[in-house]
């Protein structure tokens, strides 16, 4: 499985350490019909995936509350 492990700061306390998965969003190339020059290619992005593992040990915050404010501050 592609990703990494990333410490990330606790949003609501800022001393605590929320332990993620992440995995970073990849550029692929989709080719469209007749291309053999290269042109009429297009690139798509996928989009990050970041799975919290864990809340605060700080503050005490569940991870599911840590992943909602996280995306609200978009940091994820
Ligand atoms: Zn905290």
């Amino acid at each position: 499985m592609r990703g990494e492990y990333q410490e990330l700061s606790c949003p609501f306390c800022d001393k605590g350490k929320i332990q993620a998965w992440h995995i970073p969003s990849v550029w692929m190339e989709k080719r469209s019909g007749r291309s053999s020059l290269g042109k009429g290619k297009k690139v798509i992005r996928s989009s990050d995936v970041w799975l919290i593992k864990s809340g605060c040990s700080n503050c005490g915050k569940c991870p599911e509350e840590v992943e909602k404010k996280l995306r609200e501050l978009n940091i994820i």
